[in-house]
């Protein structure tokens, strides 16, 4: 048996493809910060990583997940057909039910959006034609997506639907054994979107919150429980986020994806610094007159290539959204075109 590959804090980290899922050992079996993706094999990846570190794959008594994007919550199934406990936020908990309809991929409401904010037709198909082309690539084996780019796990990654088994509110606590772990609702990332703090060690799992050395793109999600669905404006809320963690005894970082790190006032910063660079590049485009967002996305990114269309898209909104909730910027939708104007 080896210890050494828990770290000081008392952490197994397990890399599964691009993400990291955690083990915390304690004196009453094991609690899992985030379930892992599932592609074929991963789950063997999981044990085989637990069982080099001393630990048995059959203590984990508790899988708490962070949001419902599918390389974070994929194998929250299979936990369940362990009978491991799946502890989630309330927050999320609908989207976990909808699997990959709802996990990242609520296409339909993104296509209709991006028409309401200018994007020309010939460039929302040139995406879906380049994501198709991807996803051929990879069926195929082609590990580097078609020659575009090296895929972030070792296969195509699945969304099955669960329901958490217990489901908590901000500042609820994990306790298992000698270790408590504290869910902080940090909306933004997803609507539902939370960390886990475990204030006796100053760890935060830090999900995709804050991933050190690069910038958590926000994503579009749409409350489809109301109609029109309703789209909710991430990027404020993730600001919103952040200075809620920030406000935490966090001394180091276990990041969803990137390397653990030390620098959490740093890397908080970093963001915000990216932030306010985004922003005051809009506000400089804008002071000449209204524009649409897809207009505002062609001054940003000149030369963006299709397959990144929805991905920018989402950024470009994420700051006009932070622009128009501090009172900055309007939006003026006529003809069903939305125009974004200096307030
Ligand atoms: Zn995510």
């Amino acid at each position: 048996m080896t210890t050494s590959l828990i770290t000081e804090h008392g952490v197994l980290p397990i890399a599964l493809g691009d993400n990291w899922a955690y083990a915390l050992p304690t004196s009453d079996g094991i609690i899992m910060i985030d379930s892992g993706p599932d592609y074929d094999g991963a789950w063997e990846v999981l044990a085989g990583q637990l069982d080099a570190a001393g630990l048995d794959i059959a203590d984990v008594k508790v899988c708490a997940i962070t949001h419902a994007h599918i390389d974070h919550c994929g194998l929250a199934f299979r936990w369940q057909d362990e009978g491991v406990n799946v502890v989630a936020s309330e927050l999320e908990t609908q989207s976990f039910l909808h699997g990959r309809n709802i996990i990242g991929y609520q296409t339909q409401y993104v296509f209709e959006h991006m028409r309401r904010v200018g994007v020309p037709e010939a460039r929302i198909a040139g995406f879906i034609e380049s994501r198709e082309k991807m996803r051929q690539a990879y069926r195929s084996g082609d590990n580097t997506g078609g020659g575009v780019r090296r895929e972030r796990w070792p296969g195509l990654i699945r969304g099955t639907p669960f329901r958490p088994d217990v489901v908590l509110s901000d500042g609820d606590e994990i306790r298992l054994g000698d270790r408590r772990v504290v869910l902080v609702s940090a909306p933004g990332h997803t609507p539902g979107n939370c960390v886990f703090h475990e204030p006796d060690s100053g760890v935060l799992f830090s999900g995709d919150q804050i991933i050190p050395g690069l910038n958590s793109n926000p994503g579009w999600h749409f409350d489809i429980s109301v109609e029109p669905p309703e789209r909710f404006r991430s990027l404020p809320a993730f600001a919103d986020s952040l200075d809620r963690v920030e406000a935490l005894d966090v001394r180091y970082l276990y990041p969803g994806h990137r390397e653990p790190s030390a620098e959490v006032a740093e890397e908080i910063e970093r963001v915000r610094r990216h932030h306010r660079k985004r922003q005051g590049q809009l506000r400089e485009f804008l002071a000449q007159g209204p524009l649409t967002p897809y207009e505002l996305l062609t001054t940003m990114f000149s030369r963006l290539p299709d397959r990144r269309l929805w991905q920018a898209m989402a950024e470009v909104t994420g700051h006009i959204d932070a622009l128009v909730v501090r009172g900055e910027a309007r939006e003026r939708e006529s003809d069903g075109l939305l125009r974004i104007e200096l307030s």
